[in-house]
């Protein structure tokens, strides 16, 4: 019998710990190494689609999540400053019949200590900063910034927007700084007195946003995140901190729910937004990207991360009883391609949800059910 290949992953996030929990569950070998000493609480916000919730079903974790989470009856899209209602994509029981899985809202460090406890602790290694890979006719070596290396016969990139293992397989990227911030924040909803925020809300300015919603059930923490030009501004990171006197500018003469907010929120975050193109590939031989690694994406349709998920229970189908990685990280390439790359284009544009359009192919996509495609011939 021939022995199962060693899978590293690059990379403790949402998507490299999703693969780690379901390639454990399936029994395959598999490490990952996180560059991280520890994890941070990141104070944001995340949406799961019911796309996602498909995927963290499977690791086990629904019943959890529902507990954590707020479940909104819909993402509401109102005119900044009239408040009028442009349109509702609806959520609650409707969707769940639909799309067969919940849309939840929680917090960041919520979902991403959910999906840790899901995988064995004795698969991860924290402080191992990947800085290069070797590749042998019989796998590959990592080498650590601390100088440590190990070897494996498969190795995925889990590694994020900046990902090393992306620059590795196709040299340095050029995104391109789209001139615009998100501001983000979680505080608590005591701040802002008798003022209730019972669903998602995203505010729509004729050339900048605010998205707005709770992040448990009971609805006493507040997320916020806007999207507001800044030309000056070009850094992308978590820990960055922003001025609420620059948030109060930007959104001058947005409705006043959206004043209230402003004026009760103590302190915000600042990420700058980069465009990047789909890329033409994401793996060679025993070496493949997923997540962010490869399709990097705006914000404005929250399915970053629900695709980074995606990614892992395709990747995790392709593998179950693989002897050959590189033939299974081929097949979990093109059959994730199109899709990750049709939903970045679409979240550039920032128009969804604000036209009337059926959302399903987005939301109604279960990475359990979607055929897997065979790997392309090699030219002969
Ligand atoms: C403002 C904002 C709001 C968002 N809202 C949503 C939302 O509502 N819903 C949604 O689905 N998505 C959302 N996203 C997108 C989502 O955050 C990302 O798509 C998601 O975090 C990507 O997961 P990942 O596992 O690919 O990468 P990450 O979660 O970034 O994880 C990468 C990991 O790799 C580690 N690492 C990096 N380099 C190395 C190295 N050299 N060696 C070892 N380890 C390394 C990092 O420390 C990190 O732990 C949002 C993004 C932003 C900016």
């Amino acid at each position: 019998m021939q022995r199962l290949p060693e899978i590293a992953i690059i990379g403790a996030g949402i998507g490299g710990l999703a693969l780690a929990g379901l390639l454990s569950r399936q029994g395959a070998k598999v490490t990952v190494y996180e560059q991280a000493s520890a994890f941070e609480r990141i104070g944001a916000g995340i949406q799961m689609s019911p796309n996602a919730m498909h995927v963290l079903r499977a690791l086990g974790l629904e019943p959890l999540l529902r507990q954590l989470a707020f479940e909104p009856p819909a993402w509401s899209h109102r005119v900044w400053d009239t408040g009028e209602h442009l349109g509702d994509l609806t959520f609650g029981a409707e969707a769940e019949r639909r799309y067969g899985a919940p849309y939840l809202l929680m917090h960041r460090g919520d979902l991403h200590a959910a999906i840790l406890s899901a995988v064995p602790v004795e698969v991860i290694q924290f402080d191992k900063k990947l800085v290069e890979l070797v590749r042998h006719a019989s796998g590959v070596t990592l080498c650590f910034a601390d100088g440590s290396r190990a070897r494996a016969d498969g190795v995925v990139g889990a590694d994020g927007v900046h990902s090393k293992v992306r620059e590795i397989l196709l040299g340095p990227e050029r995104p391109t700084f789209t001139g615009r911030v998100a501001h983000r924040t979680v505080f608590p909803a005591a701040l802002l007195g008798d003022f209730a925020v019972d669903t998602c809300t995203k505010w729509w300015g004729p050339d900048r946003h605010i998205v707005v919603y709770p992040v448990n059930p009971r609805r006493d923490e507040i997320y916020f995140v806007t999207s507001v030009p800044d030309p000056d501004w070009n850094v992308e990171s978590w820990s960055a901190r922003g001025e609420m006197a620059e948030v109060h500018s930007a959104l001058a003469g947005f409705h006043p729910d959206v004043q209230r907010l402003l004026d009760a929120c103590p302190q915000v975050h600042k990420w700058a937004l980069f465009e990047r193109d789909p890329l033409p590939r994401w793996s060679e031989g025993p070496i493949v990207l997923l997540g962010d690694a490869c399709h990097p994406m705006t914000p404005y349709m929250a399915q970053g991360a629900a695709n980074a998920l995606e990614d892992a229970a395709v990747l995790s189908r392709c593998l179950k009883g693989a002897v050959d990685p590189a033939g299974a990280f081929k097949r979990y390439e093109t059959t994730r391609l199109q899709r990750t790359a049709r939903i970045q284009l679409t979240s550039r544009q920032n128009t969804w949800g604000k036209t009337a359009g059926d959302p399903s192919w987005v939301y109604g996509y279960n990475a359990w059910a979607t055929p897997i495609a065979e790997a392309p011939a090699l030219p002969a």
